[in-house]
């Protein structure tokens, strides 16, 4: 099985690069924490009702848009598109008001697309420490969550095998914060043109915090 990782593309590259914030004020929930140690599993979530400011960088609007959390907008198009392909992952997709628009750049027009907000599933998924080239600095890991100390690299995304339960799009246990995706994911974001959908092979990923060690 092939997975990739849906990247934020940088505010100055692609064609349709898109954020949001939440507006002041905004509700949100408590960050989900691991059953088993405590630890904050992922971000605060926005609750409805969602309303946002959008930001275009480029001269169309994505199907994608992100922002500060474990969240991301996708598109009226892309909604109904993972719909009628029966792809899953998401568990909440709540309608997102637009409260105000910018736009960086005098040839992004047109209106933006109705956005929905859209929860990832946190999968069982879990991330293969070893084979994924992770570095942390100490500190004890639990096994349910796969968290513990501070993630100083990653090399690549492999995941355990046997974990994978058939999620389309997720978070991986010991990986916070990276949104991973099926192939036919992938397929369908191709196929279809989604803008600002920076999809990239699992192998290839990587990052790393602490790039001063190797000076
Ligand atoms: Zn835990």
């Amino acid at each position: 099985m092939t997975f990739f990782v849906l990247q934020n593309p940088k505010a100055d590259s692609g064609d349709a690069v898109s954020d949001f914030l939440p507006i002041d004020g905004a509700p949100i929930g408590d960050a989900p924490r691991c059953d088993v140690c405590g630890k904050y599993v992922g971000m605060c979530p926005l609750l409805p009702p969602v309303r946002i400011e959008l930001d275009g960088w480029g001269s169309s609007w994505g199907d994608i848009a992100f922002g500060p959390g474990d969240q991301v907008l996708i598109s009226q198009r892309l909604k109904e598109a993972v719909a009628e392909a029966g792809l899953n992952g998401f568990t909440s997709l709540d309608l997102a008001e637009v409260v105000k628009v910018r736009r960086r750049r005098k040839s992004l027009s047109g209106n933006p697309p109705d956005y929905w907000l859209a929860a990832v599933v946190r999968s069982k998924a879990m991330l293969e420490e070893g084979a994924s080239g992770l570095e942390r600095d100490v500190g004890g890991v639990c096994s349910t969550c796969g968290l513990g100390g501070v993630i100083k690299r990653v090399r690549r995304v492999v995941l355990q095998p046997d974990t994978w339960s058939g999620e389309d799009i997720f978070f991986a246990r010991g990986l916070p914060g990276t949104i991973l995706t099926s192939e036919r994911f992938k397929s369908l974001c191709n196929a279809l043109g989604i803008a600002n959908c920076s999809l990239v092979g699992a192998e290839t990923f990587g990052f790393d915090h602490y790039p001063q060690d190797f000076r």
